[in-house]
């Protein structure tokens, strides 16, 4: 039996990178994935098939999670499809980096809108079906960066630590209904997020990860469907750092140079 037969999960932002790396990983484990994302791009109609191709369930819906009115249409489609929603995985996410001195309001509003709204607008519009239902994992996808901030993040760093209380907080909130909300937070994992970063500070990162490579989507993914799984239904609240030990404090002092 596979984990998660019969389960319906969304992932946002799972045209790419962790996101698509999560989608593939669930449904392999039998869920019935929504792929999501921004823009309709081709890269989502062929993780649709490539998820097809195998013989599992996928669809695909466009839409904005920093907009409420796109995600409450989008829930609402998966409802009228399939009845239920067991899984959601808040994983969209953007960076705009830029020193303080420089960043413009737009800059700091649309990370704080898509990383941080989109969270809150994705957990609220689910939360009533799985309270009807009495279950329900919630994964946010928070990061490393949240704990100890990162040059030219200021916006990135406060959007993923207000992730973490928002996790702990909904936890408690949630927990009398069956439902466990709980976050990843990786280190420097090899996506389009990060290419600029690992081209520019790679060389001065790679010797703080303890295990000496930057980690790939699917190590992500992987305690992701940990999460989603029944094998962690005694875990609600937690902030699982993914890392490779990328993570001490002393990595801040070094990542300034
Ligand atoms: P990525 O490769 O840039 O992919 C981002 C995904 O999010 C894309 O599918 C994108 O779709 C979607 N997206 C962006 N804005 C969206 C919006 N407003 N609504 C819906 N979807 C949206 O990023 P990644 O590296 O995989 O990162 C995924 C998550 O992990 C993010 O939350 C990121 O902060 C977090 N994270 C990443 C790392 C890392 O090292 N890569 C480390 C720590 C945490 P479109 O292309 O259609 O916009």
């Amino acid at each position: 039996m596979k984990k998660l037969e019969n389960k319906v999960a969304i992932v946002t932002g799972s045209t790419k990178g962790i996101g698509k790396a999560i989608a593939l990983t669930l449904s392999s484990e039998g869920a019935k994935v929504i792929i999501n994302g921004r823009s309709n791009s081709t890269e989502a109609g062929d993780l649709v098939n490539e998820i097809q191709k195998k013989g599992n369930t996928a669809m695909f819906i466009r839409a904005d999670v920093s907009k409420m009115t796109e995600v409450k249409e989008m829930v609402n489609q998966v409802l009228e499809e399939y009845g239920k929603i067991d899984i959601l995985v808040n994983n969209a996410g953007i960076s705009r980096d830029a020193f303080l001195v420089e960043m413009s309001q737009e800059d700091w509003w649309e990370v704080i809108n898509v990383n941080l709204g989109g969270v809150f607008n994705c957990t609220k519009a689910v939360i009533r079906p799985m309270m009807l239902q009495r279950s329900g994992k919630i994964i946010n996808i928070s990061s490393i960066t949240a704990e100890f901030g990162l040059r030219g993040q200021c916006n990135y760093a406060s959007s993923k630590a207000a992730i973490n209380g928002f996790t702990r907080s909904v936890a408690v909130d949630l927990a009398t209904f069956g439902i466990q909300v709980n976050a990843v937070a990786p280190g420097m994992i090899a996506t389009k997020m990060t290419e600029k970063l690992r081209k520019i500070a790679g060389n001065r990162i790679l010797p703080l990860v303890f295990l000496e490579r930057f980690g790939e989507p699917e190590d992500v993914a992987k305690v992701v469907l940990f999460l989603a799984s029944d094998d962690s239904n005694y875990l609600t609240s937690e902030i699982i750092h993914v890392t490779g030990g990328l993570g001490a404090g002393i990595g801040a002092r070094y990542w300034r140079g």
